[in-house]
């Protein structure tokens, strides 16, 4: 790969994607935010009625797929056969389809391609679960973000609207989702073992991007200094 790529892997709600996107602004490059990617699967499972625990109609529906991003001044835009379903993909029954659906390898294996895709000519951040294990193992940079899962709750509360805020099941889902994601056997979240591992607990957005330019900047000096 030519393309500079930046990993940040992490668990649920630890800032990756507000830190992906201030990072990439700051860097001048694009940032991909891989689990819509999976939100999207999970959608088109539920449109459907797709019965995905078989793994012959899993595999059958996973060729039709045709999931793709267009990247707009606004943010990313999540297009599934030719249709904007970015608004459709935040739900908490999407964010668990897509938490359970992700453990078949036949998914992960469906979206390895997309995503490394858009590597091949861009530069980028890339955020997720397995980007410096799995899908980028010779990312330029690796970071893994992650914070007190009550932080992480409260923090995803914050930005919901008052009427469905609800600390408890946020929390309970996120950790659900945590165990889920880090127990698999395909692909499971963790560390790469050459990630930079930031705990955001007491951080800022700002500062997480500050430490996260520091390291790059140092490691550009000594890759310029062999
Ligand atoms: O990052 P986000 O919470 O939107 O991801 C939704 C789900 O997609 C995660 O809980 C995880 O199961 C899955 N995912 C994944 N690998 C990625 C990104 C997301 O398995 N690279």
């Amino acid at each position: 790969m030519h393309t500079r790529i930046i990993t940040i892997d992490g668990p649920a709600g630890a800032g990756k994607t507000t830190v992906s996107k201030l990072l990439s602004q700051k860097l001048g490059c694009i940032y991909v935010d891989t689990g819509a990617l999976y939100r999207g699967v999970a959608f088109e499972i539920l449109q459907q009625k797709i019965n995905w625990e078989d793994d012959h109609v899993l595999e059958e529906f996973l060729k039709t797929l045709d999931l793709n991003f267009i990247m707009e001044a606004s943010g990313l835009v999540l297009m599934s056969s030719g249709r904007d379903i970015s608004d459709y993909i935040r739900t908490p029954e999407i964010s668990m389809l897509a938490s359970s659906s992700s453990a078949k390898p036949q998914v992960r294996s469906a979206l390895f391609e997309i995503q490394r895709n858009i590597a091949r000519t861009k530069d980028a951040v890339f955020e997720g679960r397995d980007m410096g294990t799995v899908v980028f193992p010779d990312a330029t940079h690796k970071f893994f973000l992650y914070a007190d899962l009550a932080i992480r709750a409260k923090r995803r509360c914050d930005e919901m609207p008052e009427e469905t805020k609800d600390l408890f099941r946020v929390q309970k889902d996120m950790e659900t989702r945590d165990n889920n994601d880090s127990k698999r056997k395909s692909a499971p979240l963790k560390p790469a073992e050459d990630a930079v591992e930031i705990d955001s607990t007491f951080l800022t957005i700002e500062e997480v991007v500050e430490k996260m330019l520091g390291y790059i900047e140092k490691a550009g000096q000594a890759s310029q200094s062999c």
